[in-house]
């Protein structure tokens, strides 16, 4: 048996032409999206421009506010309260890492977006919002897995789920979206015990580690369902994940996502539903 790769840039190609379809039927304002990029970070550059070229193919209008390195926590709070009642902007993102020596405690920025324009989903409310399981706006990694998952005809209600990694930005809103889903979840991180073998109980795994060729076929239980969220970057700029792709784990595992072209597109258009929502919540 071979894996079916999930392609996960032909699937965000899709969505991306329904949402194109629909906007192109409205006689109304444009959405907008702002971006607030503080410092330089070549890696952030990059997704910078890739949110920018979606939004202007699809027709959101794109607003980039750069500010230096070395500014100050109330700029950045004073921009976001202009940006909150700016109508003609649907959605924020403050681009991260915020790589500031000057800014201590990033996460109560953050709080300053309004949570009808969180359009990362990661505001407190938005969160609280998915533990309920009455998600609106959702942390878009784990909501464009979800939708993967769903285009493939995956159920996932009874696997027995595992997830490494429990960052705020992928790890935990994950699980709260597989748990959301009638999944059994496991999360585990860098202290837990014994990783191998709750990597070879999982039906479904989901990789967010950051470290390449850190599961390896022997690892994983046969016929399971991989998911890499992982983007490294090798010594000549190529883009691998955190599972090591090879002939064994493709006669292993059903189905398992390339770097690039599973996770990554998946987000990116999660972030374009979002930003849709949002600005239909502010028509
Ligand atoms: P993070 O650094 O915030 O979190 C990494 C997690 O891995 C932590 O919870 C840590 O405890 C865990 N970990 C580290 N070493 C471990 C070990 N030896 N055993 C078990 N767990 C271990 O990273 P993040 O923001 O969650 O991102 C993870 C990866 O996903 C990165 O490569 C990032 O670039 C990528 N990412 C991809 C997308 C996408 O769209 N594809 C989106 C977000 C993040």
């Amino acid at each position: 048996m071979i894996a079916n790769l999930l392609n996960g840039k032909k699937i965000a190609n899709k969505i991306k032409k329904k949402i194109k379809k629909k906007l192109f039927f409205k006689n109304r304002r444009s959405p907008g999206l702002a971006i607030i990029y503080i410092g330089n970070n070549k890696n952030s550059e990059i997704y910078i421009r890739k949110k920018k070229e979606i939004c202007e193919e699809i027709g959101i209008n794109f607003f980039l506010f750069s500010l230096k390195k070395n500014c100050k926590k109330l700029e950045i709070i004073s921009l976001i309260k202009d940006l909150n009642i700016n109508s003609k902007i649907d959605g924020i993102v403050l681009q991260t890492p915020i790589e500031s020596k000057y800014i201590k405690n990033v996460s109560k920025i953050f709080e300053e977006i309004h949570p009808s324009k969180d359009v990362d989903g990661l505001h407190p409310y938005n969160i609280g919002r998915l533990f309920q399981k009455s998600p609106i706006l959702r942390p878009c990694t784990s909501y464009g897995i979800i939708q993967l998952l769903e285009h493939y005809k995956i159920k996932i209600p009874g696997l027995n789920a595992v997830i490494i990694g429990s960052s705020n930005i992928v790890g935990k809103p994950m699980a709260l979206e597989l748990l959301m889903q009638g999944a059994t979840v496991t999360i585990t991180h860098s202290l837990t015990k014994n990783l191998k073998k709750h990597v070879s109980s999982a039906d479904l795994l989901i990789v967010a580690v950051g470290k390449p060729n850190f599961i390896t076929s022997n690892w994983i239980k046969k016929y399971s369902i991989i998911i890499d969220v992982g983007i490294n970057y090798t010594k000549n700029q190529k883009i691998v994940g955190d599972v090591k792709i090879d002939k064994f784990i493709l006669n292993k595992a059903s189905y398992i996502t390339p770097v690039p072209g599973g996770v990554g597109p998946m987000t990116v258009i999660a972030l374009v539903q979002n930003i849709m929502l949002s600005y239909q919540m502010h028509l």
